[in-house]
């Protein structure tokens, strides 16, 4: 699956759109986590100093109607990122039309445009999202040279991304898209071995795909979360109030029988009475009584895993342990991102936007290889899906 990207082409003095994944919280014209713009200085920083004009674009939020544009204009990405480069960034608030046009021409070799949120053309006619050729056409008309750098969005089929590849322009990956691929992408089909996944969150009914494409990679799939009682109603055991999805109980039934021994289901769970952190706490093993639900893995489970663990050489993580939000329910997966930060040689990534949420706010950021930037986009590379957005990028 090798891509072109951006080392691959000549820069100098062309116009160079850049589709980044700007999609950061905003509030009251304050950005509140500038992860995903710093994500994109490498690219950013290449084509300015390769001699590129560089015009970028990105998606912020969903924009149905006039009044949902209040407070999703990429102005204060373009201010933070005139800080972050300590450069003059040029935002222009339209997302075509003579001023655009106007602010393109003048444009010196090395300078920065940012324009309006392209979802800004969702309102009349999901023309962004549904990819209406015509606006990709459009901003396709505005460049040269086609830099994909938005990982975040490679699952979607959108104008600013699918619909300006198509038209034909040279289309190339940016740093962060190929750094998302080449750790993902190998972690998932040529992994150092053993590859072990450890797969939780809430929902079995989310990762089903993941599971599926992993049974037959993994070596070991480790299973917690609130899927696990899922898992358990498949086997007969009781599982009392925890989440379950009855319609998914089969599926959990087949998966099982499927993987063998590959799958590991946990031991022991952490229980309340409530989905609070202000009542006591009890562990049980193998079930759930009558009254009580299951709302972490158990210390037994964070032994096995972590004993599992030890050997691996690629670790894919995908969903939360527990629900790792209240202290009381936290130690279930800050036992296994320890037992992976403990790993010296392996390969470790962290696909999935509450598990990257996790592992940073409980301290783990930095002992991961790799911590995707798109949820949504890792989880169908995880799947082994093609993402659109990633094909339509020019092969080598
Ligand atoms: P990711 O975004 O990493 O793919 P998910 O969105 O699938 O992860 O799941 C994250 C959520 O799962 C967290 O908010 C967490 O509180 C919840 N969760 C984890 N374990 C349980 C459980 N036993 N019961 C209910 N919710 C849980
Ligand atoms: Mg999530």
């Amino acid at each position: 699956m090798a891509k072109k990207t951006v080392e691959d082409i000549d820069l100098k003095g062309k116009k160079v759109l850049v589709r980044a994944d700007f999609n950061v919280p905003v509030k009251d014209d304050a950005i509140s986590d500038d992860t995903r713009i710093k994500a994109a200085l490498p690219t950013i920083k290449y084509v300015v100093q390769h001699g590129g004009k560089a015009i970028l674009f990105s998606h912020l939020g969903r924009v149905k109607t006039e009044e949902d544009k209040e407070g999703k204009s990429l102005a204060p990405v373009a201010k933070r990122l005139g800080e972050l480069l300590d450069k003059d960034v040029k935002f222009v608030p339209e997302t075509r039309g003579k001023k655009l046009e106007d602010a393109i021409d003048e444009m010196q070799d090395g300078e920065i445009v940012v324009f309006e949120n392209t979802r800004f053309e969702d309102i009349d006619g999901k023309k962004e999202s549904k990819n209406d050729p015509e606006l990709g056409k459009y901003w396709a008309s505005l460049g040269d040279v086609f830099v994909n750098d938005a990982f975040g969005t490679a699952h979607r089929s959108h104008a600013s991304n699918v619909g300006i590849a198509s038209t034909g322009i040279p289309t190339v990956a940016g740093f962060l898209m190929e750094k998302e691929i080449k750790f993902i992408g190998e972690a998932v089909d040529d992994p150092k071995r053993p590859m072990i996944a450890i797969l939780g969150g809430a929902k079995v009914s989310d990762k089903i795909g993941v599971i599926e494409n992993l049974i037959e990679k993994a070596d070991k799939i480790l299973i917690g979360g609130g899927m696990t009682y899922t898992f358990y109603k498949a086997e007969g055991k009781k599982i009392g109030n925890s989440l379950v999805e009855e319609d998914k109980v089969e599926l959990a039934k087949s998966l099982i029988e499927k993987a063998g021994d590959k799958l590991v289901l946990p031991v022991d769970s952490v229980t309340a009475e409530e989905f609070s952190n202000d009542v006591p706490t009890e562990i049980y093993e193998g079930y759930i009584p009558d009254d009580r639900m299951g709302l972490d893995i158990g210390p037994k489970t964070v032994e096995l895993f972590s004993n599992i663990l030890k050997d691996a050489q690629t670790v894919v993580w995908n969903g939360p342990m527990g629900v790792f939000e209240m202290s009381n329910f936290a130690k279930g997966t800050i036992g296994v991102c320890q037992a992976i930060a403990d790993l010296k040689n392996a390969t470790t990534i962290i696909g999935g936007g509450d598990s990257a949420a996790a592992a940073e706010s409980l301290g783990f950021a930095d002992k991961f290889t790799h911590i995707s930037t798109g949820g949504g986009a890792s989880l169908e590379l995880l799947e082994g899906r093609t993402l659109p957005g990633l094909a339509a990028i020019n092969d080598k």
